[in-house]
């Protein structure tokens, strides 16, 4: 069988899986860290359950969705103990079934207001379940295209989420950051730089505060530069292939 890298499209997930593992820790020991810090959410937006199982079969427990109608309709039919990211821009309406249907929603990593927060915090409490993490979306890359706060309203966010949200544990920073593979460092840096201000405010380690960055083009680089959460999709999974444009 040849190389795992130069057949990509073919290799199984759980082949392309052990690749990325592998990547993320040479990146990590490239740059002096520990690859015990940091996860790899599978991605697994429009991929089939079975698909998913095989992943999850090879012993992965972290995948991420982002659309909560196909999260509701996968989480049920996957074992229990996977811990699901969201990582979709969340409307206020879809907080309830995301919720209820998904017990085992370990983050919701896309928290961008205070009303979303707010609205997530009531629904944790009235549905009765455990304290739910979450990461706030700082948009790093400045394109109106893309949700997450202003770099410059990160510390107001997480301050409002730890003070005001009970039921909410803010756990970190999440970003995209553009695609474009030459500003990316800077985004990745601007993440970083928005921590420091957070954990300042908050008077918490930066062990605290957790950095979701990085995806199949970038998480090597992201790892060298302080993510703790990489979120790999195609990767792993292969090619998406949508029915409608999005
Ligand atoms: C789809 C998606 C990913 C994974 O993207 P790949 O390039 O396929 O790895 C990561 N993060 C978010 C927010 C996504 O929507």
């Amino acid at each position: 069988m040849a190389s795992s890298a130069a057949i990509e499209g073919a290799t199984p997930a759980s082949a392309a899986l052990n690749s990325v593992l592998q990547r993320v820790q040479l990146a990590a020991e490239r740059s002096g860290r520990v690859p015990q810090q940091i996860r790899v959410v599978a991605v697994s937006k429009t991929k089939p359950v079975p698909v998913i199982r095989q992943v999850y079969d090879a012993g992965h427990r972290y995948f991420g969705e982002n659309y909560v109608q196909e999260l509701v309709e996968k989480a049920p039919q996957l074992p229990e103990d996977i811990e699901w990211h969201f990582i979709g821009n969340l409307q206020s309406n879809k907080v309830k079934p995301l919720l209820s249907g998904v017990p085992n929603l370990a983050v919701v990593e896309t928290v961008d207001d205070e009303k979303i927060a707010n609205r997530l915090d009531r629904m944790v409490e009235s549905i009765g379940r455990k304290p739910l993490k979450v990461f706030i979306q700082v948009n790093t890359s400045g394109e109106e295209s893309k949700s997450g706060v202003e770099p410059s309203g990160c510390v107001e966010l997480a301050k409002h989420v730890s003070l005001n949200c009970p039921n909410l544990q803010f756990s970190g920073l999440m970003t995209i950051g553009m695609l474009d593979y030459t500003s990316t460092p800077e985004n990745f840096k601007l993440l970083a730089n928005c921590r420091t201000e957070v954990c300042k405010a908050l008077e918490i380690s930066e062990e605290q505060c957790e950095l979701s960055m990085g995806m199949s083009a970038d998480f090597e680089l992201a790892v060298e530069m302080g993510s703790t959460n990489v979120r790999v999709g195609s990767t792993i999974f292969g090619a998406r292939e949508y029915l409608k444009k999005n």
